[in-house]
Order: structure tokens, then C-alpha cells, then sequence
């Protein structure tokens, strides 16, 4: 007989750290509600992205699906935490006029406009979710287990395949790299999520209780 899980009993604790720490929302949900789908996986390959197989975080270097399934299956209760911002002005410029978007990861100004407003928030987004797995662990949750958002960037550049990573115990896939579908997940735990929003973007990390 497994053991009875009491995520639930700390989710107010674990809710008031996560707004202290800047979370713009958060909550405890049922782990049955995690969303996993093969697509998702799907769209860091095709079209490929430049972090496949480059970061250590990211597929193919991650477990395979059908193991974080059967793994998924011995949680009952899972933490999702959000940070939204607005895309300033001069980065919706940027998008607005862009014909393909895929300039965009070459345009100087959107890239500094990328550093300032989404690694502050990834910065922060990773920051809240390796606490609120700690705090987990510490009040007896043992198996808690944190994941991010987009790609590790904890170094400049990756180690890269074939070497130990440099943080072992900080760098954490994303959700997306686990094959989660974010959207799905985050409107099935009561939060707001809106994929096809250019203005706002929602960082989602999760911390898998027990
Ligand atoms: S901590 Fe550094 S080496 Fe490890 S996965 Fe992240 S970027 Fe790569």
C-alpha cells in the first residue's frame, strides 16, 4: 500500500513562499491532471530546436517519456507556479514588423530586449521552484521534484553532450522538455494560460510533492 501523500497540507505555506519569492500565481493541484503528450516533445525537433541535443536539460538528454509517465503515475499531488509579464513595446515592435519570426533570434535589439525582461523572470521562475522543492523535502515530501521552464541557463553555454553538467544539483529540465503540455496542465490546475497571447508572456515551472 503506498503512502498517503499530504502535499495538500502545506499548500498554503508553499503558496505564500511562492508569491514572496515574485510568483504572479500558483497552486496545488492533483498530479492526475499533468498533461503528457508526444507532440510536445514533437516540437523540440521539428522544426529542431537550437537547443536539442546541445543542453544537457533538453531531449534527447532527458528521460524518455514513457518512463516520466510511469514515474508521473506515483504522484497524487503537484505544485505548478506561474510568472507573467508584458512584453514591452519596443520587443512588440520588433514582432510586429518581423516577416519571419525566426529573425528575430538574430535581431540585437529583441535580444536585449529578451535578456531583460524573460531571463529576469526565468531567473526567478527557477529560483521559487528549487525553494519550494526544498522546503517539500524538508517537511518530509521526499520524493519532491522540481522542473522549469525553456532551457537550462544557468552557464552561458552548455557543457554539452559527452560532459557532466557544471551544476548537477541546481539545472532542472523544463516541463515542455518532459513532454508536459504546459497549456493544458496550467488551465487544468485553475490557472490562467494563454498560448497564442504576444503581448503577456506565463512562465510555468512544477514541483512534483508526493
Ligand atoms: S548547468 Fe550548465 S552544464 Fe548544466 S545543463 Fe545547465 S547550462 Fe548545461
Amino acid at each position: 500500500m503506498g503512502t498517503v501523500c499530504d502535499g495538500e497540507t502545506f499548500s498554503s505555506e508553499f503558496l505564500t513562499t511562492a508569491r514572496e519569492l515574485g510568483a504572479t500565481a500558483a497552486q496545488v493541484f492533483d498530479a492526475a491532471l499533468i498533461v503528457v503528450d508526444e507532440r510536445v516533445r514533437l516540437k523540440c525537433n521539428v522544426p529542431v530546436c537550437k537547443n536539442y541535443n546541445v543542453s544537457l536539460m533538453c531531449p534527447p538528454n532527458v528521460m524518455p517519456l514513457d518512463e516520466f509517465r510511469n514515474v508521473l503515475a506515483r504522484f497524487q499531488k503537484a505544485l505548478i507556479v506561474q510568472i507573467a509579464y508584458d512584453v514591452p513595446d519596443r520587443m512588440l515592435e520588433r514582432i510586429h514588423a518581423a516577416e519571419d519570426l525566426a529573425t528575430l533570434y538574430t535581431d540585437d535589439a529583441y535580444l536585449k530586449g529578451w535578456d531583460q525582461t524573460y531571463l529576469v523572470a526565468k531567473n526567478t521562475l527557477d529560483t521559487i521552484a528549487a525553494r519550494l522543492e526544498a522546503d517539500a523535502f524538508k517537511k518530509g515530501l521526499k520524493f519532491a521534484t522540481a522542473f522549469s521552464a525553456g532551457k537550462c541557463t544557468l552557464c552561458e553555454a552548455c557543457a554539452g553532450v559527452g560532459n557532466r553538467c557544471r551544476n548537477p544539483y541546481k539545472a532542472r529540465p523544463s516541463m515542455e522538455a518532459m513532454g508536459i503540455d504546459v497549456g493544458e496542465t496550467a488551465r487544468n490546475a485553475g490557472l490562467p494560460f494563454n498560448e497564442s497571447a504576444s503581448d503577456r508572456i506565463v512562465l510555468n515551472a512544477l514541483v512534483l510533492l508526493c
